[in-house]
């Protein structure tokens, strides 16, 4: 696993704190939008498709820090929108690692290697390089030509000054899982120190929506694409109880809680992918008001049908990892569990051609 030691040693301490007082609904990653705005419009992103207005908010860094702080998460993941497009990014980042935060700066590299000298190397802090595949499915899926070669150049200047840098990856409807095990191999020969996937959440608002994979699909893509990743040595982020989870041979429902939203709006009920659930005016009352027996997929509710993402169910599996840890460890030295890989027969997806960059991000 690719995760800095420090961080795994500060997780752990942090659940078994957690744990031993008792508390029940804890965040494991605090998600962290402070902005909308995108130099991308990907076909899969339900994110970019606010008004103008919308697009031009920014959370200020003090914003981000009082949510940090009350959160209490020991990580803060950045998502956004861009954040590199965010012009206080750098103060944003450096204000949570004072706060000893572990920080995931989620980009799609267009913007680092212009803004890389505005941060320091730190154990802190990792930059998560959005790649959905081999060149031709990454530039197909961000609906631009030529970014998967500027994200493999950005990896490769980030790791050469001394950065963390891992891959996030999203699996779509139709994808190749041939092309995604090279994929892979490719990503580990970049030599990154980690690698993060997860199937799509089915936005509402995502321009396309014949690209999602439903719950089966994602199991039966997953169980194939995921063959022997122990011997491949892939160095997935991920909790091996999650891969499990992705490969259909273990059943969680989903922890919302573990990883909360705080975006421009407020924070975001009850996750990060659901748009339409309202807003709550701090995380105490996210966590107080929501009624989270309407969530997840054993819950019924339609939204979460399909949903295997890594913001619910990540968390799910890390708690498993805590609950069992001889299960966890046979896990990780590579004791399988006996349940067979489903065939599958995917369709492949025609995507839209690309469209002009949001007005808004240039104001960044
Ligand atoms: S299953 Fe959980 S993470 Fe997925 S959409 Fe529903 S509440 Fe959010």
């Amino acid at each position: 696993m690719g995760v800095p030691l420090r961080m795994k040693v500060a997780m752990g301490g942090y659940l078994l704190k957690q744990k031993l007082i008792g508390r029940r609904k804890y965040p494991l990653v605090m998600m962290l939008e402070p902005l909308f705005a995108c130099n991308l419009e990907c076909a899969g992103c339900g994110k970019i498709q606010y008004p103008t207005d919308i697009l031009r908010k920014r959370l200020s860094p003090e914003e981000c820090w009082q949510s940090a702080e009350e959160c209490g998460a020991p990580i803060v993941s950045i998502a956004g929108g861009e954040p590199l497009a965010h012009a206080e990014i750098d103060k944003i980042v450096e204000g949570l690692i004072q706060r000893k935060k572990f920080v995931y700066l989620c980009t799609n590299a267009i913007l680092l290697e212009q803004n890389i000298h505005r941060f320091k190397p730190s154990p802190y802090l990792i930059f998560s390089i959005h790649l959905d595949g081999l060149e031709k499915t990454h530039d197909r899926m961000v609906c631009k030509e030529g970014v998967y070669k500027i994200a493999v150049r950005a990896i490769k200047l980030a790791k050469s000054k001394g950065f963390c840098a891992m891959t996030n990856t999203t699996i779509f409807n139709g994808e190749d899982v041939e092309e995604f095990r090279e994929f892979f191999d490719t990503a580990k020969e970049l030599g990154v120190d980690g690698m993060m996937i997860s199937p799509g959440y089915s936005y509402e608002k995502a321009p396309q929506q014949d690209i999602f994979l439903k719950r089966e699909q994602t199991k039966a893509w997953f169980s194939k694409a995921l063959e022997g990743w122990k011997e491949k040595k892939w160095p997935f982020n991920h909790s091996s109880f999650y891969i499990e989870f992705l490969e259909g041979k273990k059943d969680y429902d989903c922890t919302a809680w573990g990883n909360p939203l705080r975006n421009i709006f407020g924070w975001q009920k009850p996750c990060y992918l659901m748009a339409d659930d309202g807003y709550a005016v701090t995380y105490k009352e996210l966590i107080e008001t929501t009624d989270w027996k309407k969530y997840g997929h054993k819950s019924g509710n339609p939204k979460c049908a399909n949903c295997m993402v890594h913001v619910g169910f990540e968390p799910s599996a890390v708690n498993d990892v805590f609950d069992h840890p001889l299960q966890a460890l046979k896990s990780a030295m590579g004791w399988r569990y006996g349940v067979s890989p489903q065939p599958t027969n995917l369709p492949p997806v025609a995507l839209k051609n690309p469209s002009s960059i949001k007005e808004a991000a240039k104001t960044a």
